[in-house]
């Protein structure tokens, strides 16, 4: 990204949500110029406001599922890379909605054909441990078995197959990233958010964390500089084309022993405990990845301990 003096610029689509929103910084920061598109159904332009008077980021209100809204922004900017991480995103409202991630389809299609048509950006596709579904094997590898259950899984599957294909037939610089569970500043924690977000608050506001089972499960949690440090190494790498590849830690937590976490470094160990609540959901028992890929293909090993992360995130709350 810094070989020649010529600022590069990047396309993020979904730029205002968590996790898009940290990346618009980070290219900013490395001296680059960056278009986010966004439609603010789950992003917020206050993720962007550190970027508000930057002359080189610039917000572009849009939808990437619609090909009028999205093709000019391909006209006006010659794009050196794309970040795809627009999606409809959370696993309760995915379910809820499950034909509503059909959309995000012609957002894959879009960047894609727009892509290939306009000076061939590589494109980087956020992909989901999701695809792994109930995994056949652990750690999940990605040329492992791929077991996806729910709508929003599928949709994922098929945008890394159609990155693949248009790196195999037509050349075109793609990656996509299998994101583990992601954690950080600015992540959802409402009811339709992510565990790490929703404990915190729990915790921040005195309340028991509320463990789903017998909290035995476990996940693979990663921080946010660390998912952000591996994407853009993927953009950079022509090792990365055409490939996809596991973004995690490789390190399992259970969900009882992530609460746990949580009330030990809030400093409440004396007043809450996780509380196991009984559920009929049947949730995915264990998912872990294998990070062979990231480390080799991206040279890239996650730096942020769970106690740094989690101490980061509940600072983050409480202010
Ligand atoms: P997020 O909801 O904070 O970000 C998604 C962003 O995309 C939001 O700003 C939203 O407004 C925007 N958006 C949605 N549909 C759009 C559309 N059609 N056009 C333009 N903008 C649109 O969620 P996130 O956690 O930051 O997720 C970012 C990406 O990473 C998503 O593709 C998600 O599927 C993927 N992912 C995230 C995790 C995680 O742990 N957070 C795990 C696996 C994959």
């Amino acid at each position: 990204m810094e070989k020649s003096n010529k600022k590069k610029t990047f396309l993020i689509t979904g730029g205002a949500g968590f996790i898009g929103s940290h990346l618009c910084e980070k290219l900013i920061g490395k001296g680059s110029k960056v278009v986010c598109l966004d439609n603010l159904s789950t992003g917020k332009l206050e993720n962007l406001s550190s970027l508000k008077n930057n002359s080189d980021f610039v917000f572009i209100k849009g939808d990437a599922n619609k090909i009028k809204e999205i093709a000019p922004v391909f006209k006006k900017y010659k794009f050196d890379g794309v970040f795809h991480y627009a999606a409809m995103v959370g696993v309760k409202r995915t379910i809820e909605n499950p034909l509503l991630v059909l959309d995000d389809v012609e957002g894959i299609k879009n960047i894609l054909e727009l892509s290939l048509k306009n000076g061939r950006p590589k494109v980087v596709f956020s992909s989901s441990s999701e695809v792994y579904g109930e995994p056949k094997e652990l750690p999940e590898r990605e040329d492992g078995s791929v077991n996806p259950k729910i709508p929003y899984a599928v949709v994922k599957l098929l945008g890394e197959k159609f990155l693949e294909s248009y790196w195999q037939k037509y050349g075109l610089k793609t990656c996509a990233l299998r994101f583990f569970n992601v954690y950080g500043p600015r992540q959802e924690s409402s009811d339709y958010g992510f565990v790490v977000g929703i404990f915190v608050k729990q915790v921040l506001e005195g309340k028991c964390p509320t463990v789903f089972g017998d909290g035995s499960q476990t996940r693979d949690f990663v921080y946010i500089k660390d998912n952000i440090e591996a994407s853009v190494k993927a953009m950079e790498l022509d090792s990365s084309n055409g490939e996809v590849i596991n973004i995690g830690t490789g390190r399992p937590l259970t969900i009882y022993d992530l609460a746990n976490s949580i009330i030990y470094y809030s400093g409440q160990k004396e007043k809450l405990k996780p509380k196991l609540v009984e559920t009929k959901r049947v949730d995915i028992r264990h998912r872990f990845p294998e990070i062979g890929k990231m480390v080799k293909i991206l040279k890239y090993h996650p730096a942020v301990s769970l106690e740094e992360g989690l101490l980061n995130i509940i600072s983050y709350y409480k202010n």
